[in-house]
């Protein structure tokens, strides 16, 4: 039974095979007939979502389950419940899989301690977001033109993932796919926004032009507010001056550089209107992909082996 908890346990070749059948089946046909299980998947989600939450409920709806959504406040959570007792919970009512958001880092792999069904991590804290890193992948596969994923067929490339990498469970998650394919990653962050403990492989600046420079790929990154503690950023306006990414920044990279942005965005902080919208922008093409990866992912969680 494959849980899906981190990046580095996804068969990330296989998978950006499973969602292009997804992608292909859902073009030839955006409403495919489907046979109805008579089975629950059920999503657990501890923190906000829109982007990550739709795309699994679609997921379950095109694999045929029924999508079981649980939020915090419509929960026993509430009421004081463990995260391993709702898992027990869930298990003995028969749904055939658990996708989970938690504000705590590891939340994920503790409910696989104990659970009989495939959990699947849909972002845990600042620590892992490894269906949204695949997405990603995807997204790049696909615009350089699907080479052959089990080769390194990112090498010579330069991605540059900007902004609050401290409590970017995405930047992780990212790096860890990214480098496997055989790209350069460059982390930018102010140095209060940097990671505490060095990441592997990462090439970590706080220079925005720095990062930016011959650029194949930027990828700009949200304020993560929610786990910043005070005065972890004294001035936004510096960090717009330092760090969006506008036209003028977006000129040091390559001139067929693209964009990306996991969402949610916030427009003119982190990445500037006419970037988000522009010509180069891959982020709605993202979302959309989100989609069949995580068709392809659910697919590979619940297929009987
Ligand atoms: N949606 C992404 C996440 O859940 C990025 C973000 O929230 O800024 O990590």
């Amino acid at each position: 039974m494959p849980h899906v908890l981190s990046a580095t346990d996804m068969p990330a070749a296989e998978l950006l095979r499973r969602a292009e059948a997804w992608r292909q089946r859902l073009t030839e046909n955006a409403t495919p007939p489907i046979q109805p299980k008579a089975a629950l998947v059920a999503l657990l989600f501890y923190e906000p979502s829109t982007r990550t939450r739709a795309a699994f409920e679609q997921a379950c709806v095109l694999l045929g389950y029924h999508p079981l959504v649980i939020t915090v406040e419509a929960s026993s959570i509430v009421k004081g419940e463990s995260l391993q007792d709702t898992v027990r919970t869930l298990n003995a009512q028969g749904v055939r899989a658990i996708v989970i958001r938690h504000p705590h880092s590891g939340a994920p792999q503790l409910a696989a301690q104990v659970s009989h069904t495939p959990i699947l991590n849909a972002g845990d804290g600042a620590h892992e977001h490894p269906t949204q890193a695949l997405l990603d992948l995807y997204t790049l596969w696909l615009h350089y033109g699907k080479p052959d994923p089990t080769t390194q067929w990112l090498s010579g490339r330069k991605m540059a993932i900007v902004g609050d990498i401290r409590h970017s469970r995405v930047a992780r998650s990212n790096l860890t796919l990214l480098t496997r394919a055989g790209a350069e990653v460059w982390l930018c962050a102010p140095p209060t926004l940097q990671p505490d403990a060095p990441l592997q492989n990462a090439h970590l600046t706080s220079d925005a032009s720095e990062a930016v420079r011959d650029a194949d790929v930027v990828m700009a990154l949200r304020l993560q507010t929610e786990r910043m503690a005070q005065g972890l950023l004294p001035s936004l306006n510096a960090y717009r001056r330092d760090y969006q990414l506008n036209t003028p920044r977006l000129q040091l990279a390559k001139p067929d550089c693209v964009v990306m942005h996991p969402g949610p965005i916030q427009r003119g902080v982190e990445i500037a209107d006419e970037v988000a919208d522009g010509a180069r922008s891959l982020i709605l093409t993202q979302v959309q992909n989100g989609v069949y990866v995580r068709a392809a992912v659910l697919e590979y969680a619940l297929e009987e082996k």
